[in-house]
């Protein structure tokens, strides 16, 4: 099924690459002071929230009845001891959109609260992977479309990402159109199809996973390499680049085995990055085999765990999973 959604698409990818210059920006002149420790003690910084504000403003004019799931909300910006932080957040928010002041930032920003309940929405994840960008590594602007719950499109805004044709890129898919590879925002380089299916030795299958010990579970992760006969080391990267690593086919299977039995993937975190890599040929499920079930809000209620592949023997993963005792209910 084909879906006509190329407006979406074209603000999709205006927004994401004006956000991702940001966060470069950003990460360029980071200071201590530029970022806070959210409740779950992950980290939250003036990009992310500027990344937020700037895609929730672009959406806001372009389409203002879409609502939106995004990551971040305003409430700590509004604290008073956090007026630094708020005011960074703005004076960045400024060299995007010049209008922009502290109430209408927040306000942008706060447009990410939806809940996911309606037939339409965007997901979106203004900073996917903070620890990699705070790193200077792998991270991801993530933003996408979802109609009767299912993803329609996909945008990965990928700054750190290195290709051919230099560092920076974007992977964007529409359903039934193809997985396409911006390869420079800068010089905005005429986008290229790309395929998870090219062919690949058994000795050169490679798996990759988070570089966050407690996002993933490493150890069951080697087993079930190990069962699958692959001896290559895997790749560790942060954020949704790695479903873009298998849909360039740079790595065949992604692994993200539960740490924690209550923990419940975010929409955010996995719905751009599925269909950029469905889109390129690839398959996308739970670690027990079940497709990822978007009609649950902003979390992956009905999931547990995310095994993504190039598409080739999917099952076969599936079955070392569970070969390996791996409690995916
Ligand atoms: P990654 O860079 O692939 O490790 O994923 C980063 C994402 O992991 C963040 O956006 C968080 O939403 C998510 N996350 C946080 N805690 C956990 C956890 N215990 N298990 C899986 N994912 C998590
Ligand atoms: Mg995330």
């Amino acid at each position: 099924m084909s879906i006509d959604c190329q407006r979406e698409l074209q603000v999709g990818l205006d927004a994401v690459s004006r956000a991702m210059a940001v966060c470069q920006r950003v990460r360029s002149h980071l200071i201590t002071s530029d970022t806070l420790t959210k409740k779950d003690r992950s980290p939250v910084t003036v990009a992310d929230f500027a990344s937020q504000a700037i895609v929730c403003a672009a959406l806001a004019e372009a389409l203002p009845d879409d609502l939106i799931v995004g990551e971040e909300a305003s409430g700590t910006l509004r604290q008073p001891e956090q007026a630094t932080i708020s005011e960074a957040v703005v004076n960045h928010v400024r060299s995007a959109l010049p209008q922009a002041d502290e109430a209408t930032t927040l306000g942008w920003i706060d447009r990410g609260a939806a809940d996911g309940s309606t037939d339409r929405y965007w997901t979106l994840d203004p900073i996917d992977g903070t620890k990699g960008f705070l790193r200077g590594e792998q991270y991801a602007v993530a933003l996408a479309l979802l109609i009767n719950k299912r993803v329609v499109l996909g945008i990965l805004g990928c700054p750190n990402l290195v290709t051919a044709h230099g560092t920076g890129a974007i992977l964007y898919a529409v359903r039934g159109q193809g997985t396409w590879l911006i390869e420079n925002t800068a010089t905005k380089s005429s986008p290229v199809q790309v395929t998870s299916r090219g062919d690949v030795a058994p000795s050169n299958v490679r798996f990759c996973e988070s570089v966050e010990s407690g996002h993933s579970d490493q150890d069951t992760s080697q087993q079930i390499a190990a069962l699958l006969g692959i001896t290559a080391p895997p790749l560790r990267m942060d954020s949704q680049v790695k479903y873009g690593a298998v849909a360039l086919a740079k790595a065949h299977i992604y692994l993200r085995l539960p740490t924690r039995s209550d923990y419940r993937e975010m929409v955010w975190d996995h719905a751009a990055g599925s269909i950029v890599l469905e889109e390129a040929g690839g398959t996308v499920s739970d670690a027990s085999g079940l497709p990822l079930d978007f009609a649950h809000g902003r979390q992956l209620e009905a999931n547990r765990g995310i095994v993504a592949t190039h598409g080739v023997n999917h099952d076969r993963v599936i079955q070392a999973i569970r070969a390996a005792g791996v409690n995916a209910s």
